[in-house]
């Protein structure tokens, strides 16, 4: 039998009001991000985790707790099931013994953004939208434009011109439109926002649209399948718009209510650059919700958003999972990357690598414990940020 989706509806992450999935929505009538709702006690007896075991080594193979695309409009390339990989020597350097990294690097576009174009696209093409436009700080964009050509749908992406270049070129070459934006991805958002207003473009940005978080979720999906259905203590989520967080989160969530974890949930922590950490601000205030912050500025672009809207979202997972919020600075997370391509010849991307300094910074304060595992997760490849990596005379008596 083929898995068939088991959504039933969209509620507002703010008020709890349902909507229709069945219609293409964006925001809540009272702002409020909508976060896709299943059948979980039909999914419970129509889905064992062994059954899983047959199914194809993609993202699909979640069918049941993914939105419906008819498997004609699944455009994609076959993105799904990346390495959970070993870490051996950087984690003894860190003290961790069991550190585990989930790496997103291979998947099409070289980062963890296209799970979410995926799903989203797939989506769109399934409800008929066919003009689609996002503010991106440059993976996004990338990933959203190559399932946008494959699905035949028109992209409109706004870009902060400081994002990295592969990333304007990716969207470029793909055929989306490109407004490059002299400021953050605020300001790029605030040009969607105009041309969402008089043009009728389909806003998809960060949790403007339901399903991108969905097409994120598989992360954690595939991470509890691969460890076996037996959790670590502690999951470390680079963070911008909190997208990866929020959507390990909600397959945590799911995945308890399915009956598929014992235990504790894993302690959710949320790293950002020292450079824009509105949430570990908000964090150590006890607040649930940023205040936007002003300048931002770090080499890890990715996670570099002033006011996320999903920020009481990751706020409430880290506050519910007992985890914690924490910033590294450039020079941190340069070392740890360079640290990780050295010992363990991964050349992760600057956020990846941010995750990575946050371990140890963490582990070195005893938040994280002796024997507890951990697992980062890798959002992308290195290899598009040839500009900002710290060359090895410059970071080779990093940790030595
Ligand atoms: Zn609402």
């Amino acid at each position: 039998m083929t898995p068939t989706s088991l959504l039933t509806h969209l509620e507002c992450a703010s008020c709890g009001r349902a909507h229709d999935a069945g219609l293409p929505h964006n925001l809540c009538a009272c702002g409020g991000p909508l976060l896709a709702r299943y059948d979980l006690d039909r999914a419970r007896r129509r889905l064992e985790p062994a059954a899983l075991a047959a199914r194809e080594p993609t993202i699909w193979r979640w069918a049941e707790l993914l939105p419906p695309v008819h498997p004609q409009r699944r455009v994609g390339f076959g993105e799904g099931m990346t390495p959970l990989l070993r870490l051996p020597r950087l984690g003894e350097r860190y003290g961790v013994a069991t550190l585990l990294l989930k790496d997103d690097a291979g998947l099409p576009t070289g980062s963890f953004k296209a799970r979410g174009a995926a799903v989203g696209v797939a989506r769109a093409l399934e409800l008929g939208i066919g003009r689609l436009a996002m503010p991106t700080n440059g993976n996004a964009g990338a990933a959203w434009a190559a399932y946008a050509a494959r699905a035949g749908v028109r992209l409109l992406v706004a870009m902060p011109a400081a994002a990295p270049a592969i990333n304007r070129l990716e969207c470029a070459i793909a055929g989306a439109t490109v407004r490059l934006v002299d400021g953050h991805i605020g300001d790029a958002g605030a040009v969607i926002a105009a041309a969402v207003a008089a043009d009728g473009w389909f806003d998809a940005g960060t949790l403007r649209e339901p399903y991108r978080i969905e097409g994120t979720k598989t992360i954690g999906l595939e991470l509890m399948e691969q460890l076996g259905w037996s959790l670590p203590e502690v999951i470390v989520c680079p963070t911008g718009g909190g997208v990866a967080l929020i959507g390990i989160d909600k397959a945590l969530t799911e995945a308890a209510r399915l009956g598929w974890l014992r235990g504790p949930p894993p302690r959710l922590v949320a790293v950002q650059a020292a450079g824009c950490a509105p949430i570990v601000r908000a964090f150590e205030r006890g607040e649930r919700s940023v205040t936007p912050w002003e300048r931002p500025s770090t080499v890890a672009f990715g996670i570099s958003v002033p006011k996320p809207l999903g920020d009481f979202l990751v706020l409430d997972a880290i506050a519910r999972t007992g985890g914690c919020a924490v910033a590294v600075d450039d020079a941190e997370l340069l070392a740890a990357q360079s640290e990780c391509a050295r010992l363990e010849g991964l050349f992760a991307c600057p956020e990846g690598a941010a995750g990575l300094a946050a371990v140890r910074r963490l582990r070195a304060s005893g938040w994280i414990r002796a024997g507890e595992r951990v697992v980062a997760l890798n959002t992308g490849t290195g290899l598009k940020y040839p500009d900002s990596a710290a060359a090895p005379a410059a970071a080779g008596g990093a940790g030595a």
